[in-house]
């Protein structure tokens, strides 16, 4: 089988597969990059890092959410996760993606789910970003950043280096704290730079403007090179190491997060947890098939297999049906 990115982001968009991961939890694999399913056991991941000098950014993992239901329960899960976060005094803000919150269901039922969480987030001086997803949510995000912004200050998001647009985004967004990514979804080409050196060049160009420009700069990445272009850009250019921060996501380059914490650079982590971990974890295999090398032996028991065949036959199957459109046209 070829484990190519198309392949696996597939599979990350598959609706049946992922209800099916929630059902059998993260036996297949997923625990080493997600910490956790519930508070409780999310709290002491946290816990541990801080205890290493490293700070984190939560994320109770959930998209595809086309039910009011489920994004009420998603929305409730945040308020306690701000609530533990202030009870256990623990260094830690919150990431969320607003089709979580309903987003793809009706803009204004997102809109008041997210101001519930952006007020009780604000009263415990607690920081929210806005996870950028996919280019269709793109602007209806930033739409809801707009209007959220003009009650509150706790709020940031992201910058994804792939869109040619992100160069007027970040110097519209400039006065917002902001992590700065290559991006992890499939865009077409009259969206997005395609090839990895465009995408690291616009990325290493994003990161440096923020740097000089803007407010506080996150940047989130695993990849050595940017890291120590960054250090050496910060260095000739005298900002200090209260302006920016590096992140990785929980369970990757555990040894180089220690590294550059003990090395005295601010240090955030991204902590995923809860059921729904699917989408996550897929997107992760896209950007890196060696990831499928972090995980336990036990990524491949029986039932994974069935999970990946699965989605294998539907992603051959839908290959086919597009050639066939294709071909017929
Ligand atoms: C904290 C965080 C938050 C994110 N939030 C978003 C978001 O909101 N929206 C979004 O679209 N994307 C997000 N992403 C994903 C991001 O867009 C990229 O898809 C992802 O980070 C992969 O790109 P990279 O920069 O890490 O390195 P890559 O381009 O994947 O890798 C570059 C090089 O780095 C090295 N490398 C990378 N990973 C490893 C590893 N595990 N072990 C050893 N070497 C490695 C290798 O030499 C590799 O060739 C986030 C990423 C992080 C870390």
């Amino acid at each position: 089988m070829n484990l190519t990115k198309d392949f696996f982001i597939t599979l990350s968009q598959n609706k049946l597969l992922t209800k099916g991961a929630k059902r059998w939890g993260l036996q297949l694999g997923a625990q080493t990059v997600v910490a956790g399913t519930n508070i409780p056991e999310m709290i002491r991941s946290v816990q541990e890092l801080n205890s290493q000098g490293i700070s984190a950014t939560i994320d109770n993992l959930g998209e595809f959410v086309f039910e009011k239901s489920e994004a009420l329960e998603a929305k409730e899960q945040i308020l306690h996760v701000i609530e533990a976060i202030h009870e256990n005094g623990v260094d830690a803000h919150i990431s969320l993606k607003p089709t979580q919150l309903g987003l793809d269901i009706d803009a204004h039922f997102c809109l008041g789910n997210l101001r519930e969480i952006v007020h009780a987030a604000h009263h415990y001086d607690i920081f929210i970003n806005f996870d950028m997803e996919d280019y269709g949510h793109l602007q209806p995000s930033f739409d809801l950043i707009d209007e959220l912004s003009k009650e509150y200050d706790n709020i940031g998001t992201v910058i994804q280096a792939y869109f040619y647009q992100s160069d007027e985004i970040i110097e519209k967004y400039k006065d917002f704290r902001l992590r700065i990514v290559k991006g992890a979804y499939k865009e077409p080409e009259n969206l997005a730079y395609q090839g990895k050196n465009d995408i690291d060049k616009n990325y290493l160009k994003l990161i440096e403007y923020h740097l000089l420009n803007g407010k506080f700069t996150s940047i989130a990445t695993h990849d050595h090179h940017v890291i120590n272009h960054v250090k050496k850009f910060v260095r000739e250019n005298n900002i200090s190491n209260d302006k920016f921060e590096f992140q990785m996501l929980y369970g990757f380059r555990k040894d180089l997060q220690l590294k550059l914490a003990s090395e005295g650079y601010n240090f955030c982590t991204y902590v995923p947890f809860g059921h729904d971990w699917y989408g996550y974890f897929m997107r992760r295999l896209a950007e890196r098939p060696q990831n499928l090398q972090l995980v336990s032996k036990q990524l491949f028991n029986k039932k994974t297999n069935t999970l990946i065949g699965l989605g294998a036959g539907a992603f051959i199957l839908g290959r086919l049906s597009k050639q066939r459109k294709k071909s017929e046209e």
